[in-house]
C-alpha cells in the first residue's frame, strides 16, 4: 500500500481503516499494489466526506473493465452497507456514508 505523492492521509478518520486493509487485500488478489490518490487533499464537490477524513479514492487504471466491476464487488461484500463504493472512470471512491446518517 502506498500514497501518491502529496495525498493526506493525517485526519483520516478510523473508520476507513477498514478500507484501507480490505482494499489492500483485494487488489494484492488481482496483482497490484493499492495507491490512494487522494484522501484529505484535493478538489471535491460540495458536501464530499474528503475534507472530514471519511473518503479515500484509490488507483484503478490498470485494471481492465471486466476486473474493475468484479473489484467493485469485492469492495462492496468486504466493507458492507455502512460504505458507499462508487466507480468513477478514473478512480474507485470510499467514503463511509453511515456518518449522514447519524
Ligand atoms: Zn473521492
Amino acid at each position: 500500500m502506498k500514497g501518491k505523492n502529496g495525498v493526506v492521509l493525517l485526519g483520516l478518520k478510523l473508520e476507513m481503516r477498514k478500507v484501507l486493509i480490505e482494499a489492500d487485500k483485494v487488489w494484492k488478489a488481482h496483482g497490484q499494489e493499492l495507491t490512494i490518490t487522494s484522501g484529505l487533499d484535493g478538489i471535491h464537490s460540495p458536501g464530499s466526506l474528503h475534507p472530514y477524513g471519511y473518503a479515500l479514492d484509490l488507483r484503478t487504471r490498470y485494471f481492465d473493465k471486466a476486473e474493475y466491476t468484479t473489484i467493485a464487488a469485492e469492495l462492496r461484500a468486504a466493507l458492507g452497507d455502512k460504505y458507499d463504493v462508487i466507480v468513477h472512470y478514473t478512480h474507485i471512491h470510499i467514503e463511509y456514508d453511515e456518518i449522514l446518517r447519524r
